[in-house]
């Protein structure tokens, strides 16, 4: 997995350009760059990758594949890290993800949650959790359809290891800006309109960020423009 990595000061100078570009497009949306997170994707780089990006003072990764994210924590285990769970959920997966993440993005259904629920350990915080809505219909496999977003809400806001943050998506690619900007409308809508309240966003990658933060991303996912390419 080391082949292709970048060396360690490519990583610290693509991650503050990745910074920049965040406050700039905050700035040019009227949003306070605050307010806008970084959770860095990992997923397929080495875990000296993830130790440079702490060196140049960033804390929170994003991760898809629980075997390869466990073991990384491991290697890691002398820095403070917040581990974010982006990847699909297998339900036999369910007990390591709730005792060795701080967040999961990507609830998608009540069983995955009350899973989550029971299996997070009673010496941790309760879990920090969104819910993954697919808000591209047919383009993607993932996600609650947004009819069915309402109940599900309901049902994670009473469990008592869960806290509800926000919603999660991954819209299907785009390259004109006003459509991006229209799939991650529509997930901010769904937050706006919820009965429970929430305050996280998280939407946007190393190709559509800008157009998440203008509709009010609060959390963007972004892995290339930090990592480089990952390899195969
Ligand atoms: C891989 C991944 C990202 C990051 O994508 P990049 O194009 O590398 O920035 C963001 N979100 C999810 C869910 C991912 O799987």
């Amino acid at each position: 997995m080391n082949a292709g990595a970048l060396p360690d000061g490519d990583i610290a100078t693509r991650l503050a350009s990745v910074l920049a570009a965040i406050e700039e497009a905050a700035r040019r949306h009227g949003r306070r760059p605050g307010d806008v997170g970084l959770v860095a994707v990992s997923k397929r780089h080495p875990a000296g990758a993830i130790r440079a990006a702490h060196a140049a003072g960033q804390r929170r990764f994003g991760e898809n594949y629980l075997q390869e994210a466990l073991a990384k924590q491991d290697e890691l285990g002398d820095l403070d890290l917040e581990w974010h769970f982006i990847g699909a959920i297998q339900s036999n997966k369910t007990a390591d993800i709730a005792a060795h993440f701080d967040w999961v993005h990507t609830i998608d259904r009540e069983k995955i949650a009350r899973r989550l629920n029971e299996q997070r350990p009673d010496d941790r915080a309760p879990l920090n959790v969104l819910v993954e809505v697919n808000i591209s219909g047919e383009a993607s496999k993932h996600g609650i359809a947004p009819a069915a977003l309402p109940a599900l809400l309901e049902t994670i806001a009473a469990l008592p290891r869960l806290r509800l943050r926000g919603l999660m998506s991954l819209p299907a690619p785009v390259d004109d800006f006003a459509a991006q900007r229209r799939a991650f409308a529509a997930l901010a809508e769904l937050a706006s309109a919820s009965a429970v309240p929430l305050d996280t966003l998280s939407m946007g990658t190393s190709d559509d960020f800008e157009a998440a933060i203008a509709e009010g991303a609060t959390l963007v996912r972004i892995g290339t423009a930090v990592f480089g390419p990952r390899p195969d």
